[in-house]
């Protein structure tokens, strides 16, 4: 079988060996992992996950008589927290999932990006949204890149034409510093293909899939300085956590991804005494 996020992993090795803007980037600090997504439903091809972002500011839920406008019922206090990734003692900065078996089939022909590549391989999709989101890793380690509009302010929810056009520099500049065909030649199969060609697509997830490192809500007392609350307030206790905070190799995982679902793969020697 082909481990899918392994071949993605070593073609971004390359690409951003060859590739100037990328250069910045440590593939160490990086995890690329696999998400299961139907080819036949709407849905992200790829997404680019930040564990850098700081703690956010205290906060809680609340709610509000309709009528009055007081508030009748609020969450206890809560900070929203980056969960911790670390791999052979490196901190994970980044992780950027794949939705298997969707990417696969991902092709130019159904895609707006059709333009920016005109009389390419419907194949060559896929390297966009590779180099896509390997651009979304900020130089400054801020986050998510802000992309700048042609107004030079920052928008940080939409790509904007300008993010589009440079990736597609991006690709273009990669395929003609004339890499090992070797390295992405295993983009040109649809998931059918490959199928056929390695006897199934396996992939990295975690061993809480279909869950993986996400933001999470930690309660706390209420910050100093917070007046107390009317007594007629009800304070409700939030949901207690539901996925670790902490990642390390060991809650790495391989799934087999197929059609219309995953089964987790047992590597041989996984098995430990217990
Ligand atoms: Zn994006």
């Amino acid at each position: 079988m082909i481990n899918y996020t392994e071949r993605i992993a070593l073609l971004m090795h390359d690409v951003v060996l060859r590739t100037p803007r990328l250069s910045f980037i440590d593939l160490k600090e990086v995890i690329v992992f696999g998400r299961f997504g139907r080819t036949d439903a709407e849905g992200a091809f790829a997404t680019c996950h930040c564990l850098t972002l700081p703690e956010s500011e205290p906060g809680y839920y609340f709610w509000r008589d309709r009528s009055t406008g007081e508030l009748t019922r609020r969450s206890e206090w809560f900070v929203t927290k980056s969960p911790a990734v670390r791999i052979a003692d490196m901190q994970v900065k980044y992780l950027i999932s794949f939705v298997l078996p969707r990417f696969c089939d991902q092709s130019l022909e159904r895609s707006r990006k059709g333009d920016l590549y005109p009389g390419a391989p419907a194949w060559l999709a896929k390297l966009d949204t590779i180099v896509h989101e390997l651009y979304h890793i900020d130089p400054d380690e801020s986050g998510i890149r802000r992309v700048a509009r042609s107004d030079g302010t920052d928008s940080p929810r939409s790509h904007g034409p300008l993010f589009y056009e440079e990736v597609a520099t991006m690709v273009n500049g990669y395929l003609a510093s004339k890499p090992d065909p070797a390295l992405y030649d295993f983009l040109q199969d649809d998931f059918g293909g490959l199928t056929a060609r390695h006897g199934g697509v396996v992939g990295t997830t975690f061993r809480n899939f279909p869950s993986f490192p996400q933001r999470y809500t930690e309660a706390m007392s209420p910050p100093s300085g917070v007046r107390p609350d009317a007594a007629s307030v009800r304070v409700e206790a939030l949901k207690p956590a539901s996925q670790p905070s902490r990642y390390t190799e060991d809650d790495l995982s391989t799934h087999h991804f197929l059609e219309n679902g995953a089964r987790r793969l047992t590597r041989k020697g996984q098995h430990r005494a217990a």
